[in-house]
């Protein structure tokens, strides 16, 4: 099993021609509504690509809350450990403009009172193969549960996004780290994503996420290079989720490296040529299909 522990949000998505400046209104041109967060994108990429996933975290008592886990439910996710709590859903306001820039305000709402490791979590914990964790819960709590994951011999994924500085401690209690290229610079303070891999592959393995350029495994004085399949990108929106949620699977299920991380590297390229975030991720089939014929 996977126990994913990590935000689930409902994106509100305008675009527009031109962002508006301050006290400033434009007309927007579009307004669409879409479940993330990296908690929930994570866990269904998993539940997707044929994980058996449980999601911990927190929606509100409302629509939206009732909206991202019926979508979990029917991609096969267990959200018995998603708590229902008084603070709404979170949500992320994006506003896309023209250029296809975007600026984007998060408030966490009820995934911010996941403070605490609770004994629902640590039962869930228990019963997987690996943890898979990211930075958009209280950071107390992932350090908790990181250390909680390693004490009972559980394998720990991090996607340390957002980006902020992490104790060593909770470096050194994560066995993989899968930083995208700007995470990993950030985190080891070195300009060059491969020589920060290095630095940060001190404690565990570290997979750099390089976009159209693939990813790079380090592994000790190991680095390997897991190329991307050429493909024709129309929305790298959770194309890195998509890769963390199926390494999980692959490495839950006993695969070898190279063979995890070439199933990943075909999920996220086969969601990079759909627009959306969950609207992109394939599934199991979709996979082993697009394997075959690669
Ligand atoms: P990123 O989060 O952008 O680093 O992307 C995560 C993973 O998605 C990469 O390691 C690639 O495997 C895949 N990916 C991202 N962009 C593309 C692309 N344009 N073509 C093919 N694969 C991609």
């Amino acid at each position: 099993m996977i126990a994913v522990l990590g935000s689930a949000n409902l994106d509100l998505v305008v675009t527009v021609d031109r962002a508006p400046g301050r006290g400033e209104t434009v007309t927007g041109r579009t307004f669409t509504t879409v479940p993330g967060g990296k908690g929930a994108n994570q866990a269904l990429a998993a539940a997707r690509a044929g994980g058996d996933v449980t999601l911990l975290g927190a929606v509100g008592d409302d629509e939206f809350g009732r909206r991202i886990a019926a979508l979990l439910t029917a991609s096969g996710v267990d959200v018995s450990g998603l708590a229902v709590n008084e603070l709404p859903t979170g949500t992320a306001h994006i506003t896309v403009d023209g250029t296809g820039d975007n600026s984007i305000v998060v408030v966490p709402g009820a995934n911010g009172t996941v403070a605490r490791l609770t004994d629902a979590h640590r039962t869930a914990i228990d019963a997987a193969e690996v943890v898979l964790l990211q930075l958009e819960l209280p950071l107390p709590l992932v350090e908790e549960a990181a250390a909680y994951a390693r004490s009972r011999g559980v394998r720990v994924m991090l996607t340390p996004a957002p980006a902020v500085p992490l104790p060593p401690s909770l470096l050194a209690a994560v066995d993989v780290l899968v930083p995208n290229e700007h995470e990993a610079v950030l985190l080891a303070g070195v300009a060059d994503p491969v020589a920060a891999a290095r630095a940060l592959a001190a404690s565990g393995d570290v997979v750099v996420t390089l976009g159209a350029r693939g990813a790079l495994r380090v592994n000790g004085a190991t680095t390997t290079d897991v190329p991307a399949f050429a493909v024709e990108a129309v929305d790298t929106t959770a194309a890195g989720d998509t890769f963390a949620g199926v390494l999980a699977v692959g490495l839950a299920a006993g695969l070898e490296w190279p063979d995890a991380l070439r199933r990943a590297s075909a999920a996220a390229a086969l969601s990079v040529q759909r627009p959306g975030a969950s609207s992109s991720m394939p599934d199991r089939g979709e996979i082993d299909a697009f394997l075959a014929e690669a």
